[in-house]
């Protein structure tokens, strides 16, 4: 068993997320709620000239600033660049500060209800998230660990990432239930870290439901690379829904429907996420299972 040492939890990685954000400047301020005994809690505003703007990045997307040529490119320098350097120098593997676990905090347009996204399957990892869905049932847990965000991500940047994304929330709002399951979540995970480098933890299995990532779905496209439909009205909202073979996925301007030509049933997550159309990304597909943890 490897020891927690330092936990950061970030917050306003992308600037107009203000749940994530305002949560992080709370604990700044009561610095107590966070502190627990056998480890240190640091936090982090991750994109502060974003915040301040009120804008999602400044030249790029920070959350995607973090892979390793590029914090080893000193021809980079934009805004995010610069940003990404600096956070690695604090809380990277060879920063002053070196991270065990990072909680990133965002907020989706979609209806993610609340989602622990993890980016690997370890032990460690699993048995976080399904001590936290046995407490709080409403948690659902995304594995990214085939989605390649275990490269590029702030949360990459730990041994151990996790990123709590909650919605729907517009961009640019509050949302006080979300901020509030948010808050307990953060509770949650810390007490279970002071417990595990206790080694108090004899936790009974669990099973625990898990959707993996299986493959990005853009909005269907003309020559251009203009849209040429959107989601469908029975698709909206519908994060977490089986989508069956031939169910509509997308509705073209002319009132044409797009069917799911897939075979087997997926789970889109992130649907219509407002942040995804200039990734390309309608939803995510993912495959639901049950594991044994
Ligand atoms: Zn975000």
């Amino acid at each position: 068993m490897t020891k927690i040492n330092h936990v950061v939890l970030s917050g306003g990685t992308h600037g107009n997320e203000l749940n994530g954000m305002f949560l992080i400047k709370k604990f700044q301020q009561y610095t107590n709620l966070i502190q627990r005994p056998g480890f240190s809690t640091h936090i982090l505003i991750g994109n502060p000239k974003a915040v301040a703007l009120g804008i999602r990045y400044v030249d790029q997307d920070l959350n995607r600033s973090f892979e390793r040529e590029s914090l080893e490119n000193s021809t980079l320098i934009n805004y995010e660049d610069l940003r990404a350097r600096t956070i690695d120098q604090m809380f990277g593997p060879n920063g002053t500060t070196p991270s065990d676990v990072i909680v990133d905090l965002h907020s989706t347009t979609a209806n993610m209800g609340l989602t622990l996204i993890v980016d690997s399957e370890e032990p460690f990892v699993l048995q976080l998230a399904a001590y936290l869905n046995s407490i709080q049932p409403l948690l659902k847990v995304f594995s990214a660990a085939h989605a390649g965000r275990s490269r590029d991500s702030l949360r990459s940047l730990a041994r151990f990432g996790f990123c709590i994304e909650v919605g729907p929330i517009a961009q640019g709002i509050l949302h006080a239930e979300l901020f509030q399951k948010t808050e307990a979540l953060i509770h949650l995970i810390l007490d279970y870290l002071k417990q595990y480098n206790h080694n108090q933890f004899l936790l009974p299995t669990r099973s625990l439901i898990v959707y993996r990532y299986m493959a990005a779905i853009d909005y269907p496209r003309n020559e251009f690379g203009e849209i040429q439909a959107m989601i469908h009205p029975q698709r909206q909202f519908k994060d977490y829904e089986p989508l069956h073979p031939g169910e509509p996925m997308f509705l073209t301007f002319d009132g044409e429907t797009i069917n799911y030509e897939g075979n087997t049933i997926v789970y889109p997550i992130f649907i219509n996420e407002a942040a995804y159309y200039e990734k390309g990304i309608a939803m995510y597909l993912t495959q639901k299972e049950q594991i044994a943890v």
